[in-house]
C-alpha cells in the first residue's frame, strides 16, 4: 500500500507522507532502513541507480588480447562516410572570434539521400603508421611528410565551406517542437592544406560547461591558411539542456546514450541520429568532451577503448593526459562512433556546472598537441614530447551514508592505506574513514556533499604500461 503511494505521488498524497518523513525519529543516515527509512530509500532508488549509469563512475577494465594495431591509416574510413549532397551556397568566410548573430536553421537536416555519386571529396595526406608503436613504448616523432596537397571544399550541412576558411554552421535536430527547434552553431575551420577531419563534441550533457570553452578556444586559434586537414567543434550539442543547465534533454533522457539514434525512435534517439547523420559521419576523429557528473570532478583524462589498435595509436598524441581504458557502454556517442569507424575518445575534464581555467587549458593544450601529432598543423615551440599516462582505476566507494568530507585533493599522489576524507554521520557523530585501496592517484573524486553507502567517492587511478593488463 505504502509502495503504491510511492510509485504514484500525487502532491496531496506525497505531502502527509513527506510529514511523516520529516518527523521520523530515525536518524536519516543510520543506514538502517526498516519500514520507516523505507521512504528516503525509495525516493533515491532513481538517482543510485542513475550513478551507476554515468561514464564518470566506470573504472579501467582489462583488456581482450591485446593484438598488434593494425596499419590502418585514420582517413580510411572516410571512404564509409555517406557522400553529402551536393551543397547549394558557399558558406561566408569569418574570423570566429567575432560577434555573430544567433544561428538560423539553414541547412536541410538528416542526410537520407546519401546515394548521390559525387567524386571523392578529398585526397588526403596520409596518416603515420606507427603501427608497432604500443602504448608506453616510445614513439618517435610523426614522420608528417609536407606533401602539400591543396584541400578542397568541404561540404557539411549544406554549405561549401572553401578551403582556406572558417565559417560558422548552424545544425538543428528538425524536432518540430517550440524550444526545440532552435540550431545550435558548428564551427568549421577548412585548412588550406589537406588533411583528416577532426570533430570535437561538447555538452551533449547541458550541464558540462568546461568542454564548451575547450571547443571554442582550440578552434579560435587555428589560423585556416596554416592549417592541414579540417576541424568542426559542435560546442553545445544538448542545448535546451545547456539552457536549463540541466544533463539531460527535456524529455530527462541521456542523450549519451542513444547514439547512433534512430530517426523513428524517441525524442533522445532521433536528436542523436541527425547530429550522427549530419555531422559525425563526416569525421575521420572524434573527441567527445565531458566532465564529471553528479558532483564528482575528473582529473583531464581520456576514456578510450584500448582494444581498438586506431584508439590505443590515437590516445598517444594527447600530451601528458591521463588514460583510462573503457569499451564504453551501448549508446554513448564514442561506442557509436568507433563501432562507425571513426577514432573516437571521450575527453573528461573538471567538474559540472563551472568554468574552471585550468582544466580548460589542459584540454586546449591537449588538443593542440594532438592536432600536431596528426599532422594538422605545426607548433612553433614544443616543449619536449611528453606522453600520456595510462592507468587501471578503481572506484572507492563509501560504505556509510552520512556527509562526505575529503582530506585529499584531487590529483593527489596516495598510498594504499591512507585516510582519503570520511563520512560524518550528522546525528550521531560517527566517523567513517575512506581509505585508498592501492598506491595511486586520485584521478577523480565526489566533492563534498551528502552521499548514501555505496557511492563511488574516489577513482584511484595506478599506473599501467598498458591499461587493462
Ligand atoms: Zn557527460
Amino acid at each position: 500500500m505504502l509502495f503504491h503511494w510511492l510509485r504514484k505521488p500525487t502532491l496531496s498524497r506525497l505531502f502527509p507522507c513527506l510529514m511523516a518523513f520529516l518527523m521520523m525519529p530515525t536518524p536519516l543516515f543510520a543506514g538502517s532502513s526498516a519500514a520507516s527509512g523505507k521512504s528516503s530509500s525509495e525516493m533515491l532508488v532513481a538517482e543510485l541507480a542513475e550513478d551507476e549509469n554515468v561514464e564518470d563512475v566506470e573504472q579501467s577494465e582489462p583488456r581482450k588480447t591485446a593484438k598488434p594495431p593494425k596499419t590502418k591509416p585514420l582517413t580510411s574510413t572516410v571512404s564509409q562516410a555517406p557522400k553529402p549532397k551536393p551543397a547549394k551556397k558557399v558558406a561566408p568566410n569569418i574570423d570566429l572570434k567575432d560577434v555573430a548573430p544567433a544561428p538560423k536553421t539553414e541547412a536541410e537536416p538528416v542526410v537520407q539521400d546519401i546515394e548521390t555519386p559525387e567524386p571523392e571529396q578529398m585526397a588526403k595526406t596520409p596518416l603515420p603508421e606507427d603501427s608497432e608503436v604500443r602504448p608506453g613504448e616510445e614513439v618517435t616523432a610523426a614522420p608528417v611528410e609536407k606533401a602539400v596537397k591543396a584541400a578542397e571544399n568541404f561540404t557539411l550541412l549544406g554549405n561549401e565551406v572553401l578551403p582556406a576558411t572558417s565559417t560558422r554552421l548552424a545544425w538543428s535536430p528538425g524536432i518540430q517542437i517550440a524550444g526545440l527547434s532552435q540550431p545550435t552553431p558548428v564551427l568549421v575551420v577548412n585548412g588550406a592544406k589537406a588533411g583528416p577531419t577532426l570533430c570535437l563534441t561538447g555538452a551533449i550533457h547541458g550541464d558540462e560547461l568546461n568542454g564548451i570553452e575547450i571547443i571554442r578556444r582550440t578552434m579560435y586559434d587555428l589560423e585556416p591558411e596554416k592549417l592541414s586537414g579540417r576541424v568542426v567543434g559542435v560546442p553545445i550539442v544538448n542545448l535546451p539542456g545547456f539552457q536549463q543547465g540541466s544533463r539531460y534533454l527535456p524529455d530527462r533522457r541521456d542523450l549519451n546514450r542513444h547514439f547512433p539514434g534512430s530517426p523513428e525512435g524517441s525524442l533522445a534517439d532521433r536528436i542523436a541520429h541527425s547530429l550522427f547523420e549530419n555531422i559525425i559521419r563526416r569525421c575521420d576523429m572524434l573527441v567527445d568532451i565531458h566532465t564529471g557528473s553528479l558532483k564528482r570532478t575528473n582529473l583531464p583524462q581520456l576514456r578510450a577503448d584500448m582494444n581498438n589498435p586506431d584508439v590505443a595509436t590515437f590516445t598517444q598524441g594527447f600530451d601528458r593526459m591521463a588514460v583510462v581504458h573503457s569499451t564504453g557502454s551501448p549508446g554513448m556517442l564514442r561506442s557509436a562512433s568507433v563501432e562507425a569507424g571513426i577514432t573516437t575518445v571521450t575527453l573528461e575534464a573538471g567538474e559540472s556546472h563551472r568554468i574552471q581555467e585550468h582544466q580548460i587549458e589542459a584540454g586546449v593544450n591537449s588538443l593542440t598537441s594532438l592536432m600536431e601529432r596528426q599532422g594538422m598543423i605545426s607548433r612553433m615551440f614544443v616543449w619536449g614530447d611528453p606522453e600520456p599516462v595510462y592507468y587501471d582505476s578503481d572506484w572507492i566507494r563509501a560504505e556509510h551514508g552520512g556527509i562526505l568530507f575529503s582530506d585529499v585533493e584531487l590529483g593527489a599522489r596516495v598510498s594504499e592505506g591512507e585516510v582519503l576524507g570520511y563520512v560524518a554521520d550528522p546525528i550521531t557523530n560517527a566517523q567513517y574513514p575512506i581509505r585508498s585501496s592501492s598506491n595511486g592517484r586520485i584521478i577523480g573524486m565526489a566533492v563534498d556533499q551528502v552521499v548514501m553507502a555505496g557511492f563511488a567517492a574516489y577513482h584511484i587511478g595506478t599506473e599501467a604500461e598498458v591499461p587493462g593488463e
